[in-house]
């Protein structure tokens, strides 16, 4: 009997889709659709209700069940819609007994107040991804409440993995042969206020460097720059096993922007900060997000997230058109008409796109040491990803390239080995 798992939004959702899927197995769901759904965007929550439907017509005869964000924070939604047999909660998803009770017909809305949840399910699945990169969760919910964000409804109070845990985990995975592991989260850079003696996501990341000597690349998941603690940056700006990329929640250039979106840093603290990295670790690359829209922004305030790519010296940005959710602050601020927030996120992704480019086409006539992905696909230490001119070594080998030229938004790079050889 078939158990599939749809996860829609970030890598967290991805990974406890594993767990879910092998505990649906185990309670003897039968043939059954999770859909793990994401609540970040209106698109998002959209894309989920599709979803669904979509299963039921391919799938009539199997249990659809709803999980995620979504269905945390609007339970009754989706248990309204005639193609959903259960809705479970971002709590519940993680519990066997939850699992064997709907298997056993029991009650269809298994959802409980997230905000009443202080601890992390256990590590219920080793690892999610490929022999390249797995992905390895730390840190679960969030307790900021910036104004345009629905997450923490979600995904209720921060509360981290213990340290012993993480380790045991990372050590499994490279014992597994998995080159890269990826640390994520919702908010990983709250890493461990809510434990015991209050371990910092720089302690963590130095055990586990530490713990596993033969781990090839340890990469950090989205992190906010404002509360990276110092022996984590000390770590990012010396230890060349940690990859030399940061993607940052950045989300304005402007200061009263980012006011009014309750974050914690201002436009000259988020450049210094890339500025002094980049001097103390010149090969490092950034992420960013950045929210194209939010309530109130005038034409003036706009120019400054697009000025920011380049003062930052940001490579990576994502741009996300404002999406009011309801229930947050922002929602209740005065709205930009709809067509003004298009064309500053189109405009922002132009300028996005032109960093991109500039940043790739630096990467011509230098050599790095890349893991090799499925596909053939190679990722760089910095991120960048590309093809290999020859075929070379299985998904989760490491091999020395020089990268050839650009093509579009990836590149092209030579083995070392073979290129000397010719
Ligand atoms: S830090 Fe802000 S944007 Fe990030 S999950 Fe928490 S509330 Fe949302």
């Amino acid at each position: 009997m078939s158990i599939d798992v749809v996860s829609l939004g970030c890598r967290l959702n991805a990974f406890e889709g594993e767990a879910m899927k092998r505990l649906a197995r185990e309670a003897g769901l039968g043939r059954a659709v999770i859909v793990n759904s994401c609540a970040v965007t209106a698109e998002a929550v959209r894309q989920t209700r599709q979803t669904i439907r979509r299963a039921r017509r391919e799938q009539p005869e199997a249990r659809i069940v709803v999980t995620g964000c979504a269905a945390q924070i609007d339970a009754a939604a989706f248990a309204a819609m005639p193609e959903v047999d259960a809705v479970v909660g971002n709590d519940e998803k993680l519990i066997g007994a939850r699992w064997r009770s709907l298997a056993k017909g029991g009650e269809r809305i298994l959802v409980n107040d997230v905000m009443s949840v202080r601890s992390t399910a256990p590590q219920l699945v080793e690892a999610y991804g490929d022999r390249a990169r797995a992905f390895l969760q730390i840190q679960n919910g969030c307790d900021h409440r910036c104004t345009f964000c629905i997450i923490p409804y979600g995904r209720g109070p921060s509360r981290s993995v213990p340290v012993g845990d993480v380790v045991t985990a990372a050590r499994r995975l490279v014992d597994e042969g998995h080159a890269e592991i990826v640390l994520t989260g919702v908010d990983i850079t709250s890493y461990g206020a809510d434990l015991e003696g209050a371990p910092t996501l720089g302690m963590l990341v130095e055990r586990l460097l530490i713990a596993a000597p033969k781990l090839v690349r340890l990469r950090l998941s989205s992190v906010d720059g404002a509360e990276m603690d110092p022996r984590l940056v000390d770590l990012i700006a010396s230890e060349t096993r940690l990859a030399p990329h940061l993607h940052l929640s950045l989300q304005s250039g402007d200061d009263m922007i980012l006011k009014r979106m309750k974050r914690r840093h201002r436009r000259t603290e988020a450049i210094s900060f890339c500025r002094n990295l980049r001097a103390r670790r010149p090969d490092i690359a950034f992420g960013a997000d950045l929210i194209a829209g939010f309530p109130t922004e005038t034409d003036e305030m706009f120019g400054r997230s697009v000025l920011l790519i380049e003062e930052a010296g940001l490579n990576f940005v994502h741009v996300f058109p404002y999406s009011p959710r309801p229930g947050t602050p922002a929602a209740r601020m005065p709205q930009l008409d709809r067509a003004i927030v298009k064309s500053r996120a189109a405009r922002l992704r132009e300028a996005a796109s032109a960093a991109l480019v500039r940043f790739l086409d630096d990467q011509i006539g230098k050599r790095a040491d890349a893991v090799i992905e499925t596909g053939g696909r190679i990722r760089l230490p910095n991120f960048a990803v590309g093809k290999l001119s020859a075929p070379s070594g299985a998904p989760g080998a490491v091999i020395r390239v020089e990268i050839l030229a650009r093509r579009g938004d990836e590149l092209v790079a030579a083995p070392v080995h073979a290129k000397e050889a010719a």
